[in-house]
């Protein structure tokens, strides 16, 4: 009976004891990691003395973009204590270059909160180069996208150590400013501009209301939204408080223009999203995917500008170039330095900065200048052409089948918050 009693007891010993021995034996080799790990005090002991230039920093929507003057084979780190995250650099014309993509390079909504720096490490020799952000840019902040009541605040700064200069990137935990939305939601035209229409239908007054319900179940999600027009008003195109200035003054990530299409043909119908150029299509897709999933409305049937399913951009042609030269002349100012590469709608060229290469400067008398041309951080913009007003059935969806539409563009920002 007796030894039957120890053996159990033995039996219970060995099970408590179990677990703690193996974590204990599991995580030993982690332990030695952590003992081994390299410092921010040892990578910069062993950076080279030669810095590599930044020759350009942008920021368009979510995504930090940057080219390096160099031509050397090597991957850019953003160096924490904790982790390295590295990125792959293309060569191109020269240049070190994250993305050829406006939208692309470092998504700064997944970087966690600390300090990175920012480093080059050359793939044959392994030796890191100290970056030296040599752009006129300096004073960047991004707020990050509203999660949970959460905001971060990301700065970038230049600091020295032993002499030597160093480039970093700072993620903190901050409270959102009451002026920083994540989202901007433009209504098309207002007041006397009353945009296309059919009979009595105009499509001021639905873009309003679309915005609108909008804006209501985003913000049920808790996302800080700010619309460009509460009512049915006419605002400027440029300049502080405008259309195109709301985004940059409370520095947006997302702007989605509302409108509705017109065509003379009553054939033409269908979902027409349109993008900045050097835009990789990723967001117009999900856009144009779930506007088609949700409502059941095709994809738009006008071959012009077409892109893909859905998706559309328009730039500056020859004879658009030739018209802005005969307005120059007519209203006496130089002619604008335009090419087929630029971005024709305005509200989604104006509002991304040098990214879309914005241009609106005000010698033309007609319009006002826009003051946030030469902004290296822009809003990521897209005009939703979400049907033809023009056509019969088309038009019945906007008029029945809203919730739908909402839906569909409430589903799609999820995806570009949570991408
Ligand atoms: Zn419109």
């Amino acid at each position: 009976m007796k030894k039957i009693f120890s053996f159990i007891i033995l039996i219970v010993l060995a099970f408590v004891l179990y677990k703690p021995i193996k974590n204990a034996l599991v995580k030993a080799p982690e332990k030695k990691e952590e003992n081994t790990k390299i410092t921010y005090e040892d990578i910069l002991k062993k950076t080279d003395d030669k810095n590599i230039d930044i020759d350009s920093l942008t920021i368009y929507g979510k995504h930090l973009n940057m080219t390096f003057n160099t031509d050397k084979d090597c991957v850019l780190i953003l160096k924490n204590n904790d982790k390295d995250l590295s990125y792959k650099l293309d060569l191109d014309n020269n240049k070190l270059i994250l993305s050829k993509y406006i939208n692309d390079g470092i998504n700064l909504e997944k970087l966690d909160v600390g300090e990175y720096i920012v480093l080059l490490k050359d793939n044959v020799t392994n030796i890191y180069y100290n970056v030296l952000n040599k752009t006129d840019y300096h004073d960047n902040q991004y707020y990050t996208i509203t999660r949970n009541g959460k905001n971060n605040l990301i700065t970038f700064n230049e600091k020295t150590y032993n002499n030597k200069k160093y480039f970093t990137i700072n993620v903190s935990s901050v409270k959102l400013p009451e002026n920083i939305y994540d989202i901007v939601i433009d209504p098309g035209h207002g007041g006397v501009d009353t945009g296309a229409g059919n009979g009595k239908y105009h499509e001021s007054k639905f873009t309003l209301d679309y915005a609108k319900s909008l804006k209501e179940e985003l913000e049920k999600l808790g996302l800080k939204v700010k619309l460009t027009r509460e009512s049915d008003v006419s605002i400027e195109s440029y300049g502080e408080g405008s259309r195109t200035g709301i985004p940059y003054e409370v520095k947006a990530k997302l702007m989605l223009d509302i409108h509705l299409n017109s065509s003379g043909s009553s054939k033409q119908r269908g979902v027409e999203i349109y993008k900045a150029s050097h835009d990789n299509n990723a967001f117009a897709k999900i856009l144009a995917d779930n506007i088609h999933n949700e409502t059941n409305i095709p994809y738009s049937n006008n071959p012009m500008n077409k892109v893909d399913d859905g998706i559309y951009m328009r730039v500056y042609s020859a004879k658009d170039i030739e018209n802005t030269k005969k307005d120059a002349k007519k209203y006496n100012f130089e002619p604008y330095n335009l090419d087929n590469d630029v971005t024709y709608y305005y509200f989604i060229r104006e509002t991304g900065g040098i990214m879309t290469k914005a241009f609106t400067d005000g010698r033309n008398p007609k319009k006002k200048a826009n003051p946030y041309r030469n902004m290296n951080q822009g809003v990521e913009a897209y005009l939703c052409e979400l049907a033809y007003i023009s056509q019969k059935d088309d038009l019945n969806m906007v008029i029945n089948n809203k919730e739908h539409f909402i839906n569909g563009l409430v589903k799609a920002v999820i995806k570009y918050v949570n991408e």
